[in-house]
């Protein structure tokens, strides 16, 4: 059924991303991995001993040097792009403002890379080549302090051990400069003098030539230029200060070619193009806190119009090119959740923390770091970005305001919470243990997703906030227009006086703990846990937003007009779906025919007070924000608009407002998604060719197996996201509103909306008995 009316919404305002995080391709550098198991078996299969199965031990021998070093040598040039990395950092290091790099045949004939740095001292160059020689490094605490991105003085010999490097280098004041070439660590002749341009060329020719298997895996798979040509753009946007160029050898146009430039946006126009450039935003974040973490981020992250299927993550840690995969997940969950297109982001950022809260040294190639206090720094930086979208969200064709007069009040909240937090060391009031409450959600400790609560003593403010959000509201009305619809005064005085005082306290002061499953979503106010029911809350939040704004809706417009026909006779065969005949189709084309046209009979009311936009054609284009941020389940769409034809009163004027609004709060509701949950059984409905009855152990043991049952992965990414986005609304959307706006009828304290399931008074007393 998704399929089926993607039509109408393709590029719509509600296109939901097609791919989860979960989904997406293996980042670019994590290739390199791979290479670590074949060091190990083309080392083996180059003389290290093997076993028989012998009753004796066999002995325990001393390799020989050139066998350690080479197996070392394979660790840290896993391919050619490892290769170039280490000589460009090197290049870096020497305070160069100029570096090519030219290769050949994808790295394994020739890389090039020469620069203008400070040159090697020739005195320096019998032991350049030698493992464990550097400059950037004396004693070990120097690594705590490190600036530079050498440290090991293993690269360039590694690249003796399994390539012919041949240096050429000319250090300040010198008349000459001197070439010289290396195998196995050491200078294979003297140092000739020869000409040279200030600087050093490292040439490295033959790369793995002694290591069959790597150069065969090589030789098969896609050459490394490509990665190389990403890896030097890569450079190039971080050290906007140095021109950088890449090229095949022989060609004459550089595939990368920047000029020193002091706008990172201009280095990423050059690299990247146009496009990207455009839809970027500028982004800083820092935290100060010895306590949660301390770092300044810059950066720049794409926006709601950007389209990419695959994420760029380029990111640099006190200037090293690394990786961090918890990061990236953690971005691309925001954007799947934020952004209504189907797009992966392009993201730069670079992070500078002190480098006593950096461990640059769990790495061979150097490509991770480990930080102090990661996950705060991961989770404020998620949180930047999320406002950063949110506030930025210019696409759409609606403008968010009661949400973010909420979500900008959560945010101020958080700084006073914050600055609560400095001085409740003085005023500390014991509270009993029975009586403790989470309150904080920067305590780890027992929840279930990063959610804030307000201190008490910010009640009063909360409270003013609340009030100053509801005249907000109100103000926007028209007083004159609205005392002409008495009827509207009625049902909003009637949700007033419906109101359960008991549920609204616990609605005003709760604190979102999570999901406990589709339906469900666990609270807690004060020292009780509460099961609320979402869909249920949801469906009467809509509904009474619908009569508070009744005649005063922003337009979600939809891109393709949708035909209220073919909708609703997608419904009415949804409806009936026993008799899978086409028998009676004639009466179902009927049926819809005449609620298209009972519509179209009623567009001008629905427009004026619902904007529901029903054109002379018949097609529905616009329908109204309920919610800001929101959008109803487009899934739904058939079945909303047959249930507006068939369950709404048109002959009294109080009935007819209510029954729209209750249609549109149902349709606008948190249903669970309409595709199967994917976590658990539901990934049953993915298999393709597999009979539907298969146990999901089975499934899941064949899919670990070997992939032997067809997923389809492309709607397993679609329920991914629409499951995912679901979540994240609840939270950050549905919650808010329902603590502003929600006044909960009488009838929710006894059909199940809301179970409580703990008080932690009984719970305590139970274990004071333990
Ligand atoms: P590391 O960078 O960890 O020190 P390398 O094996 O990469 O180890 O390099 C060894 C040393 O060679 C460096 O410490 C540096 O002094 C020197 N060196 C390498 N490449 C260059 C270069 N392009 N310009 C100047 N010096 C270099
Ligand atoms: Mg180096």
């Amino acid at each position: 059924m998704s399929r089926d009316i993607s039509g109408y919404i393709k590029n719509s305002v509600f296109a939901t991303p097609s791919k989860t995080p979960s989904a997406s391709s293996p980042p670019h550098l994590c290739s390199f991995v791979m290479d670590i198991d074949e060091a190990e078996t083309s080392a083996g299969e180059e003389g290290a001993p093997t076993f028989d199965r012998a009753v004796d031990p066999p002995p325990i021998r001393r390799l020989d040097e050139a066998v350690v070093n080479r197996i070392a040598a394979g660790e840290v040039i896993q391919r050619p792009a490892s290769a170039v990395k280490e000589l460009v950092e090197n290049s870096l290091d020497a305070g160069s403002t100029s570096v090519s790099v030219v290769i050949k045949d994808g790295g394994l004939k020739l890389i090039q890379v020469s620069d203008n740095g400070h040159g090697i001292r020739f005195e320096d160059l019998p032991i350049l080549c030698e493992r464990h020689t550097t400059s950037k490094l004396s004693a070990y605490e120097d690594l705590q302090t490190i600036k530079s991105m050498g440290f090991r003085g293993e690269a360039l010999a590694s690249m003796t051990y399994v390539g012919h490097v041949t240096v050429t280098t000319i250090t300040e004041g010198q008349l000459h400069g001197y070439r010289v070439s290396y195998r196995d660590g050491v200078m294979e002749h003297e140092a000739k003098p020869c000409a040279a341009v200030k600087g050093t060329q490292i040439m490295v020719e033959n790369l793995f030539y002694n290591m069959v298997a790597r150069r065969k895996t090589l030789q098969n798979s896609n050459d490394d230029y490509p990665k190389i040509v990403d890896l030097i753009s890569r450079f190039a946007i971080h050290n906007i200060f140095v021109s950088f160029s890449c090229r095949k050898h022989g060609a004459n146009r550089a595939d990368v070619h920047t000029a020193s430039t002091s706008s990172r946006l201009d280095a990423i126009r050059t690299v990247y193009g146009i496009s990207v450039a455009r839809d970027l935003m500028e982004i800083t974040v820092s935290d100060d806190s010895p306590a949660r973490s301390i770092f300044k981020m810059d950066g720049f992250i794409s926006n709601s119009n950007y389209i990419a299927k695959k994420t760029t993550m380029i990111l640099f840690i006190n200037d090293r090119l690394v990786e961090c995969t918890a990061l990236k997940r953690a971005i691309e969950v925001v954007y799947a959740a934020t952004l209504p297109k189907a797009s992966k982001p392009f993201i730069y950022m670079s992070i500078n923390l002190p480098s006593e809260h950096v461990d640059v040294n769990i790495h061979p190639t150097k490509r991770e770091v480990s930080l102090l206090n990661q996950e705060n720094l991961i989770d404020t930086i998620q949180n930047a970005i999320e406002s950063k979208l949110m506030n930025s969200n210019t696409t759409r064709t609606f403008q968010t305001q009661a949400i973010s007069c909420s979500v900008a009040s959560q945010f101020s909240a958080r700084k006073e919470a914050e600055n609560n937090i400095s001085t409740s060391g003085t005023k500390s009031q014991k509270v009993p243990v029975h009586k403790m409450v989470r309150t904080d959600s920067r305590d780890p400790f027992g929840r279930l997703h990063a959610y804030w609560q307000s201190e008490p003593n910010s009640q009063q403010e909360k409270k003013t906030d609340l009030a100053s959000v509801r005249n907000a509201i109100r103000s926007r009305r028209n007083p004159k227009e609205l005392a002409d619809l008495s009827s509207i005064h009625e049902l909003l005085s009637e949700i007033d006086c419906n109101s359960h005082s008991g549920l609204l306290d616990i609605v005003k002061d709760c604190t979102y703990i999570g999901l406990a499953d589709e339906v469900f979503a666990l609270l807690q106010h004060n020292t009780h846990l509460y099961l609320v029911n979402v869909v249920n809350i949801s469906k009467e939040l809509m509904y009474q937003q619908v009569i508070r704004r009744f005649a005063h809706f922003n337009a979600i417009q939809l891109s393709e007009p949708a035909p209220l026909q073919d909708l609703l006779m997608m419904a009415l065969k949804e409806e009936d779906l026993e008799s899978p005949t086409n028998e009676n189709d004639d009466l179902k084309q009927k049926i819809a025919e005449m609620n298209t046209e009972l519509l179209k009979k009623k567009a001008e009311m629905l427009e004026e007070y619902f904007c529901i936009n029903i054109d002379q054609q018949g097609n529905l284009t616009r329908l109204p924000v309920i919610l800001d941020q929101h959008t109803p389940d487009m899934d739904r769409l058939p079945e909303f608009l047959l249930s507006l034809a068939n369950d709404v009163d048109w002959e009294n004027e109080k009935e007819c407002f209510e029954t729209v609004s209750a249609v549109l709060g149902n349709f606008y509701a948190l249903h669970p998604p309409i595709l199967p949950n994917p976590s658990g059984s539901g990934i049953q409905f993915y298999k393709k060719n597999m009979d539907k009855t298969t146990s999901v152990e089975n499934v899941e043991n064949r899919l670990a197996n070997s992939g032997e049952v067809d997923v389809d992965h492309e709607l397993l990414a679609e329920a991914e996201t629409a499951w995912a986005q679901r979540e994240w609304i609840i939270q950050h959307v549905l919650f808010p509103s329902m603590r502003l706006f929600l006044k909960p009828p009488k009838s929710m304290a006894q059909d199940g909306s809301f179970v409580q399931v703990a008080s932690l008074e009984k719970l305590y007393k139970i274990f004071e008995r333990c």
